[in-house]
């Protein structure tokens, strides 16, 4: 048995020591939910906690705060790591369903998918490593993060002010109710994609249904834009790169006898990539602009870009598994396939290298078993010690230099 393990086993024990502090802290957020770029109760709860356990939290943004905290043992070949590890504390406009008795306070929201879970566990790092501080080889910086759930979302206003200064890597994680409690999944590159919206309107001339010489027909303009735009992931994007292209809408005409003066198309557009996502913007405008020419109409592409495709990078993603199978067990570790879901967490990952865990927190038994963004949505309580213990060992890893020895092995 390595000292390692021996590490390994009392995070583990740490953190199994604070369940009923987890859940409790858990019970109070998802009794007190707040929405995007509001979280001002959450975020004073978060400030009086890291104060009370001596620590100085740094609020740069109106919700979500920073905390360090400095381990005092000697760092591995003298390089002092910082690693920080962030949840998200937003909830969302859902009215919750559970009859539990900390369900949510506040009609109309709810933490509907797991944030709640994440801000304790992310807490319950801090007591962890706080008693563990004078074996701690270097710095892990908390990162309490606004508005995970609405674009712009809170990860680039905590970036803009000063979040990842100083930060060499970073972590975090999803409670996940696509996995059972026990298990854990991830994989090297892209894990998440990105989820942007768009509006196309086309104006035409209105007419007479009888006259169509008279008249521009932003209608039949716009059924020709639907089929070319089908064209742009079977022909444009590299077949090898996921991609997604939805018309979801198609509005035009007031009556049988009329020509539609305008048409308005909206969809969704998802990938892995940016290079992939570049390729369709690109197309999409050539399209829209050209289409419209050729039928003498005018056409508008409105692009909404959403969060950047979140894509882990492979060093720390070994270092993740290791911690998973060390701290969770061998059979704990799965593999998960990309999720085409969006997550903020993607903007740090293009800043610092980093990876982002799914952790198995679903139970029927417990009722844990709802989609996320369910009004009856909740997850199991018994899954957040093992993300305590495996945040925690992660950044320690990461500390010692483990990733870093990875990358250049690599070379
Ligand atoms: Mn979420």
């Amino acid at each position: 048995m390595s000292e390692r393990t021996g590490l390994d086993r009392r995070i583990l024990a740490r953190a199994n020591a604070l369940a009923d502090e987890l859940v409790a802290w858990r019970r109070y957020l998802h009794r007190h939910p707040e929405l995007s770029f509001q979280e001002f109760e959450t975020t004073a709860f978060l400030e009086s906690r890291l104060k009370e356990w001596g620590l100085q939290p740094v609020r740069r943004t109106p919700t979500g705060l920073w905390a360090d905290i400095d381990g005092t043992a000697a760092a591995p070949g003298g390089r002092r790591r910082t690693v920080a590890v962030r949840a998200d504390i937003d909830a969302l406009p859902i009215h919750e369903l559970n009859d539990f008795e900390f369900r949510s306070a506040r009609d109309g929201v709810m933490h509907a998918c797991g944030h709640d879970g994440h801000t304790a566990i992310l807490l319950g790092v801090a007591r962890t490593l706080l008693e563990m501080r004078d074996e701690l080889p270097g710095r892990v910086r908390l990162l309490f993060q606004p508005a995970e759930e609405q674009l712009p979302g809170g990860a680039p206003q905590m970036i803009a002010a000063g979040a990842l200064e100083g930060v060499d890597e970073v972590i975090g994680l999803h409670l996940w109710s696509l996995l059972p409690t026990g298990k854990a999944g991830i994989c090297a590159g892209p894990m998440m994609a990105t989820a942007d919206d768009f509006t196309i309107r086309v104006t035409g001339r209105g007419g007479h249904g009888a006259a169509p010489h008279e008249a521009v027909d932003a209608l039949a303009c716009a059924a020709q834009m639907v089929v070319a735009l089908q064209q742009v992931v079977s022909r444009r994007v590299n077949p090898l790169r996921p991609a997604v292209l939805t018309v979801g809408t198609f509005r035009a005409g007031s009556n049988f006898n009329i020509i539609a003066q305008t048409a308005e198309l909206t969809g969704t557009v998802r990938t892995f990539d940016e290079d992939t996502r570049r390729v369709i913007v690109a197309a999409m405008e050539r399209i829209v602009e050209d289409t419209a020419a050729a039928f003498g109409a005018k056409g508008e592409l409105d692009y909404r870009y959403g969060y950047p495709a979140l894509v882990n990078d492979a060093a720390v993603t070994e270092v993740f598994r290791g911690a998973v199978r060390d701290v969770m067990g061998e059979t704990a570790l799965v593999d998960v396939e990309p999720f085409m879901g969006g997550e903020d967490f993607a903007y740090y990952l293009k800043e610092r290298p980093g990876a982002f865990l799914f952790l198995g927190a679903r139970n029927e038994a417990v009722g844990a078993h709802f989609p996320h963004h369910h009004p009856n949505f909740t997850v199991d309580e018994a899954a957040l010690p093992y993300g305590v213990a495996v945040l925690t060992a992660t950044a320690w890893r990461l500390l010692e230099g483990r990733a870093a020895g990875l990358a250049t092995a690599a070379v």
